[in-house]
């Protein structure tokens, strides 16, 4: 009755299904083509950096005239119009590659391109949609907000209606699947009345959005814990901002969101050679290029690979050539399990991945293109495909509270969540060209490859995100199995 009320209810079509251009391509990797080759060949053009050599130029002195030293005077270099083409990021990189007397792995690289403080590809502009450099399911549909808002309350529901739960978004981009989560179950008053939002996120820029897209208005005392909420005005939850997991408060149940965030975390990446397992790394070549080389001894995330190892079969690892593991990825979830066994409640994560271990997958894509890892970093975004077991055992290692489910892939998730009933209850209420982007927008979220029935024109057949993206819950025992994982 509940879900039929919240996926039947206020079925107007919002501000995003006005999208007559052809979507953009989403971080979906492209079904074909994804070799990619490992070279040095990549890159900006080498550094210009003026480098004052302190060498005097052929100044002719006039006889008998008083000749002054100037041989320790600044030097400016000479004044050039050729583009200087590494950006700040290539310094820094190249200074810690330096400093460090040796290359750095994939995964330091990884994290300095998307998250350095200054110059990370996340921190300073909003990189979503038709605009930027790919898109998400929320911002594809809003009905994926909607999907993810029934799937929160009836967890909700199984933990037994709790007064007060933390509500924690991880990467919450630009706050959509948020914000379309919160209209979509705002007439439920009890559940809207429970819920403290947590964001969060590391980019100061998106946090702004985010405030923005969510309404926020008013800004509330500061918690026990000294930081500031705002409220927002789509339900009147309080919404408060951080850049880690770990200052969220613990200590009332807890419901996790994590959508393409666990993409988003470091991977090492390791290749089979003639010393076993090597990692490959991220050094500067005598070009003055950044390239991939391999260590030449065992490197700490050695110790992540073994145990990686052991959670697979002999048959799958002697397969493989190439090998990625997240340690970041464990022990965030390694966190979210133990965070779930004591307060209560559970974590959905959505992301584009493999129920197996990732052999291959780092992907950089700019501006809905893919482009070389290497290529002018911090101007593209770095994803990896999440390796959905080694979430598992790491979960159910973590604690014995917890249980996971799934995977389920995305368009199982959104199907067995009612998003036909929603999509058609949406439909009923719109114009025609909302409804062109419902249905785009639908078969983007749970189609497989080109979307399959597609009636409308060639060139707009959207690629479907329904079989790529594998859904997992991880949650506190005492609730049973959650919807729709039974
Ligand atoms: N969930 C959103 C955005 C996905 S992109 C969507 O589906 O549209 C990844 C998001 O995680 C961005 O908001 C990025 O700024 C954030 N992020 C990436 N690494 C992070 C980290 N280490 N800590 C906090 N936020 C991070």
């Amino acid at each position: 009755m509940l879900l039929r009320k919240l996926l039947l209810g206020g079925a107007s079509a919002s501000r995003r299904l006005l999208f007559n251009k052809p979507p953009p391509a989403s971080r979906l990797p492209l079904a074909s083509g994804r070799m990619r080759f490992f070279s040095s060949s990549t890159q900006s053009e080498g550094p210009n950096d003026g480098f004052v050599t302190g060498q005097e130029g052929g100044d002719e002195q006039p006889a008998a005239t008083i000749t002054v030293d100037r041989s320790g005077l600044y030097h400016p270099p000479e004044h050039s119009h050729e583009p200087t083409t590494e950006s700040e990021l290539v310094k820094h990189l190249k200074g810690i590659i330096k400093f460090r007397g040796g290359p750095i792995s994939v995964a330091e690289y990884m994290e300095e391109v998307l998250t350095n403080p200054k110059f990370g590809f996340y921190i300073n502009r909003d990189v979503f949609g038709a605009e930027g450099d790919f898109i998400t399911s929320p911002e594809v549909s809003q009905m994926f907000g909607e999907m993810i808002g029934v799937w929160v309350m009836c967890l909700w529901e199984q933990m037994g209606q709790p007064k007060k739960v933390n509500l924690v978004e991880l990467g919450p981009g630009r706050g959509t699947l948020m914000a379309d989560l919160l209209r979509g179950t705002a007439k439920f008053k009890s559940f809207r009345d429970s819920m403290h939002i947590h964001m969060v996120e590391c980019s100061p820029v998106l946090q702004k959005l985010q405030h923005q897209n969510l309404k926020c208005e008013k800004v509330c005392n500061a918690d026990e814990n000294g930081e500031k909420s705002s409220v927002t005005s789509i339900t009147g939850s309080p919404v408060t901002w951080y850049s880690s997991l770990e200052q969220v408060p613990s200590g009332s149940p807890t419901i996790i969101l994590a959508h393409e965030f666990y993409d988003a975390l470091p991977i090492h990446q390791f290749q089979r050679s003639s010393r076993g397992w090597s990692e490959k790394m991220v050094d500067v070549g005598e070009d003055s290029k950044l390239r991939f080389v391999l260590s030449p001894q065992p490197t700490p995330a050695t110790l992540y690979l073994m145990k990686r190892c052991k959670w697979a079969t002999e048959k799958e690892v002697e397969s493989l050539k190439q090998i990625e593991i997240c340690p970041k990825a464990i022990d965030l979830t390694h966190k979210i399990a133990q965070r779930i066994s004591s307060d209560g409640g559970g974590a959905l994560i959505i992301d584009y991945g493999l129920n197996g271990v990732v052999s291959d997958s780092l992907q950089a894509i700019r501006k809905h293109k893919f482009v070389s890892i290497l290529d002018d970093p911090g101007s593209a975004d770095l994803s990896a495909y999440v390796d959905f077991p080694s979430l598992k055992h790491t979960a159910e290692e973590a604690s014995d509270n917890v249980a996971v489910h799934g995977p389920l892939t995305q368009s199982q998730l959104l199907g067995l969540l009612g998003i036909n009933f929603r999509v058609e209850a949406l439909l009923e209420n719109c114009t025609d060209e909302q409804a062109d982007s419902l249905r785009t927008g639908y078969w983007r979220l749970v189609g497989e490859g080109e979307a399959p029935f597609w009636e409308g024109p060639d060139e707009l057949a959207p690629v479907g995100m329904g079989t790529r993206y594998l859904a997992m819950a991880i949650v506190n025992k005492k609730q049973g199995a959650p919807v729709p994982f039974q």
